[in-house]
């Protein structure tokens, strides 16, 4: 990849083979860059000054394209999660009780077990950090907040809803004579990590997330 976000386009006409990338035309002077609404920069402007929707206009052909890689295009794209670690924890338990006390045989009958739960994501926002630049970290407002969270739900989970209904089954056999209280413990299943994703304007970003992704249920035999 190119360096400091130029595009390929852009590198192209300034390196070998410095070459037009639309009608292919070798390039050899200094190309003019303008604006988004086709005012030029002045010819000694420099990389820093120039906006993430720069144009770049070949001599030639007099056609354009973006100087940057990235250019403000307000899409959002995820480059992956990393540092990705599971935790479980505690939501409660239901007993289900499996009485065999009239039988003198073992009883085996699986029976199937079912929790409802919400899904939730926590995005640190506060501690996020821009990892392509040394730029300071600035999330630009809450529509760029939303659209991350958007996207990093839908990495994170097939469905829309929130609302989710954990279902197992559960095979708990109880001895002749017996009477068994099968405890479901409910453990939430929590991601945590974080969110390398390309903003806007071009910054990639770390955003430490935490998401709870899945129930698994956790069996306890109690006598009686
Ligand atoms: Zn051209």
């Amino acid at each position: 990849m190119p360096p400091f976000g130029m595009s390929a386009e852009t590198w192209a006409t300034q390196h070998p083979p410095y070459r037009c990338p639309m009608c292919r035309k070798m390039i050899l002077t200094k190309v003019l860059i303008s604006k988004p609404d086709g005012t030029p920069y002045p010819w000694f402007t420099r990389r820093s000054q120039l906006d993430r929707q720069a144009r770049v206009t070949c001599p030639h052909c007099g056609q354009s394209w973006n100087y940057f890689a990235y250019a403000d295009t307000g899409e959002i794209t995820i480059l992956g999660l990393v540092n990705t670690r599971r935790t479980a924890a505690p939501l409660g338990f239901d007993d289900h009780v499996r009485d065999n006390r009239s039988s003198g045989i073992p009883m085996s009958a699986p029976f199937k077990v079912s929790h409802r739960w919400v899904r939730k994501l926590e995005v640190q926002w506060e501690a996020a950090k821009t990892v392509s630049t040394a730029s300071r970290f600035s999330s630009s407002g809450a529509e760029v907040e939303r659209k991350v969270e958007q996207s990093l739900k839908a990495s994170l989970w097939k469905s829309e809803e929130s609302e989710q209904l954990a279902e197992d089954t559960v095979d708990a056999p109880v001895p002749p004579h017996r009477r068994l209280t099968v405890r479901v413990h409910w453990k939430e299943i929590w991601q945590e990590g974080d969110l390398r994703v390309r903003l806007p304007d071009g910054t990639v970003a770390e955003i430490p997330y935490r998401a709870a992704v899945g129930l698994v249920p956790d069996i306890e035999n109690i006598e009686g």
